[in-house]
């Protein structure tokens, strides 16, 4: 029945987190897998039922997890802990892990850092310096390159700011 559909097996929890998230996408398998872990271990030792979740999934470049019964008592360990597990992974790369934010490629938001928004243009073969990322976003931060925004260091040789990817690749 689809009431009884659950998004995670709690008795293999990462895997059914890479059924959801997409098996490329370690970085948030990483966090989402050790927050279904710990939550886990904390309903055995208070005997409580694990919760059921019905979603998984990124949306806008954020992480969403929907269970079927939410709390209705205030926060507690389990919502807690769901709410960290989101917050880390929107700080986080979606497929390695690394510290960034959310990215605009073209008509879709990706959380993805400089080498793995790299990596996704050249599988989509988007040339970042013609189209660059975040086009519609006016931001400080932002790789003069590839669009960027995030972390940047000089561009040797340059007076301009790139992302890490963009200098290693000029190098
Ligand atoms: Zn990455
Ligand atoms: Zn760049």
């Amino acid at each position: 029945m689809m009431t009884d559909h659950s998004a995670i097996d709690y008795d293999n929890i990462r895997e059914s987190v890479a059924r959801n998230l997409g098996r490329k996408n370690l970085g948030w398998i990483e966090i989402v897998t050790r927050c279904f872990e710990s939550i886990k271990e904390h309903c055995d030792q208070k005997n409580r039922e694990y919760p059921r979740v019905f979603q998984i999934k990124q949306k806008f470049g954020e992480l969403r997890i929907y269970l079927h019964e939410p709390e209705h008592d205030g926060p507690d360990y389990i919502s807690l802990h769901i709410n960290e597990a989101c917050r880390e992974a929107n700080r986080s790369c979606e497929v390695c892990g690394n510290n960034c934010s959310q990215q605009w490629l073209g008509a879709w938001v990706r959380n993805l850092c400089c080498f793995c928004a790299h990596s996704e243009a050249r599988r989509q073969q988007r040339d970042l310096s013609n189209y660059p990322l975040n086009a519609n976003l006016d931001c400080s931060r932002k790789c003069t390159n590839c669009g960027y925004i995030g972390q940047l260091a000089h561009s040797p040789g340059r007076g301009d700011q790139q992302c890490v990817a963009c200098v290693i690749e000029s190098l």
